[in-house]
């Protein structure tokens, strides 16, 4: 139907706000256990993010699951019984067998759509919406929601120009911040404070970030592997492997997106990122800087570094590019080994929502309940995906954890209805 079709009269048993993977997902499963489902969506088409994501190719979910695959400010066991309510293969299986949508697995472990196309996943995903009854309604934006007292409905949803919508049950899934012109602009998280949540402070997250050091900078464009820790008063606090690209900016690529929500907020000034070039497989440096003979330390680094990068490297290490192994002092080599295994990369911020994928923070677990994520302090109202404070890795796990959640919730409009 259209928004101007929605009967303001009409009190529906449950609305879910935002046609994303988790609205969707959401909607499917009310729909399916038979309550009257309203899907509202701002956009007059639903799923733009799904149809920008994975390079423009929908990066639908990971291959596998570990439990630091996902952070939370929150109780990571609360996360994790979220997460496990709903078996990875079992995912796939309704995408692949209930969807029609035939996946494969690149040597990343990330899953795609064999088509490459995200469309194919929009369109299923609408269709199922069809199959299961739920009605959806393009260009309505919800801009208020109100508890009602003494009325035949527990809350009032408007948009802009005044239209409203009545409900016994509200499932929010509005998304984050990030990427705003695909329609989540974080108005779903003012309606949640509005509601009487509190909200775990928001910030991009996968997201590249910043230096100020005009040297890295003049390496835009190299990419290597690297291996990354992030430390907090020198304590490691996590440590990836994985492809690292220079920006003009600072630093980018999935081992940077995968670690960028340390340095968020006041508790990321006390964060630092240190890099051991070339990654796990880097070079024994120690020996071969000891048994290089003759050869210039230069040479030696760029058997296995890029030029550019190994002339920054010994710049910062005090070293002359013609310096010889034979001929090298300790402590000269103990500098640059340091620049070689656990260089710090000074960081001063990151790029923003503009190009941040997804939105750290958001409605705290401790407000939901674990099993059907309605929330604490409003009943009625319920929550999925990115709004919540629940952040994947790079690889599909946002996905993964728009659609565990979506079901989750929508089972429980069922189940309450
Ligand atoms: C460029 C980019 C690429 C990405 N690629 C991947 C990837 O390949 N794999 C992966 O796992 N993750 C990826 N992500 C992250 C992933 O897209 C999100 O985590 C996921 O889409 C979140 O789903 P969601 O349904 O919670 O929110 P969203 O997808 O943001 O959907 C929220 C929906 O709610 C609607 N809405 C918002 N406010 C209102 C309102 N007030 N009233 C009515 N409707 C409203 C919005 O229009 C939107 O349609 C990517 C993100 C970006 C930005």
């Amino acid at each position: 139907m259209t928004s101007e079709q929605v009967d303001p009269d009409q009190v529906w048993p449950a609305v879910v706000v935002g046609a994303g993977a988790a609205g969707m997902l959401a909607a499917i499963f009310a729909g399916r256990s038979g309550v009257r489902t309203l899907l509202l969506e701002t956009r007059p088409q639903p799923g733009a993010k799904i149809r920008v994501s994975g390079g423009g190719r929908c990066n639908l979910l990971p291959s596998q699951l570990e439990a630091d695959d996902f952070h939370t400010h929150g109780s990571a066991h609360a996360m994790r019984n979220v997460l496990l309510s709903w078996p990875l293969e079992e995912v796939r299986a309704f995408f692949e067998g209930e969807l029609g949508i035939p996946l494969k697995v690149e040597p990343t472990g990330k899953v795609f759509p064999v088509s490459d196309d995200p469309r194919e996943v929009v369109a299923a995903l609408l269709a199922e919406c069809a199959r299961a009854g739920v009605e959806l309604a393009g260009g309505f934006r919800v801009a208020s929601a109100r508890r009602a007292e003494g009325e035949p409905f527990r809350f009032e949803l408007a948009d802009d120009t005044g239209r409203t919508v009545r409900a016994e049950r509200v499932a929010l899934a509005t998304g984050g911040l990030s990427l705003p012109k695909t329609g989540s602009d974080g108005g779903g998280l003012e309606l949640a404070r509005a509601l009487g949540h509190e909200l775990v402070p928001t910030h991009p997250a996968l997201v590249p970030l910043l230096t100020a050091d005009p040297a890295w900078r003049e390496l835009a464009g190299i990419s290597l592997p690297v291996r990354l820790t992030v430390l907090r008063e020198e304590r490691a606090l996590e440590s990836r492997c994985g492809d690292f690209l220079f920006t003009h900016a600072g630093f980018s690529g999935p081992v940077v997106l995968d670690l960028s929500h340390h340095f968020a907020g006041a508790a990321g000034a006390r964060c630092s990122l240190h890099a051991q070039w070339g990654g796990d497989g880097a070079p024994d440096w120690e020996r071969l800087l000891r048994e290089g003979g003759k050869q210039r330390v230069e040479s030696i680094l760029r058997e296995a570094l890029p030029r550019r990068l190994a002339g920054v490297l010994l710049a910062r290490a005090g070293i002359a590019a013609e310096q010889k192994a034979s001929e090298f002092p300790r402590e000269a080599r103990k500098r640059l080994l340091e620049q070689l295994a656990a260089c710090p990369l000074a960081i001063r911020g990151d790029e923003g929502y503009r190009t941040a994928e997804v939105t750290d923070g958001g409605i705290a677990l401790a407000e939901l309940k674990t099993r059907t994520l309605e929330s604490r302090v409003v009943p009625g109202l319920f929550f999925a995906g990115e709004m919540i404070d629940v952040t994947g890795r790079i690889g599909g796990y946002n996905f993964l954890w728009a659609f565990v959640s979506g079901r989750k919730v929508g089972r429980a409009l069922g189940e309450s209805a």
